[in-house]
């Protein structure tokens, strides 16, 4: 499965993590389901809400209602989130997999390196507590 990320949002996602370093950055994926792939068309930041934002991530709730009852009624839904690595770790944690509980949700993560950033993403599957691996494909504009 592929996870289709416009450019634009893929250079904000990095912009993000430099900007929090070294704490974590987070927020929300919101999209679609397609039948083929899952498409990002927006992301919402969300303050960092962990009381130690430099080991992990917590989105401000009231963020995932508001957009959840702004898109009622539309193709569009809060289809996952995001978090960063400071530490450069590639993909979830322990910890973060440990976290997840809500089915088909994208978890994408942003890794801090020196200079480059390395983005993955996996989709949950509730049933089976498991985590699939996306591909993440970049779209140009
Ligand atoms: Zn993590």
């Amino acid at each position: 499965m592929r996870l289709v990320l416009p450019a634009e949002l893929q250079q904000l996602l990095v912009g993000e993590t430099k900007a929090a370093l070294p704490h974590e950055c987070c927020g929300l994926l919101i999209g679609a389901h397609a039948s083929d792939c899952i498409e990002v068309s927006d992301i919402a930041i969300s303050d960092n809400l962990a009381d130690d934002p430099s080991q992990s991530f917590e989105i401000d709730m009231r963020l995932r209602l508001r957009f959840q009852k702004e898109l009622r009624g539309t193709s569009k839904s809060v289809i996952g989130h995001y978090h960063s690595h400071p530490n450069g770790r590639v993909g979830l944690s322990g910890k973060d997999k440990a976290q997840a509980w809500e089915d088909q949700m994208v978890w994408l993560v942003i890794a801090a390196g020196e200079e480059t950033f390395i983005l993955s993403a996996d989709l949950y599957d509730a049933a089976a507590q498991t985590f699939q691996s996306l591909v993440i494909a970049v779209e140009q504009g």
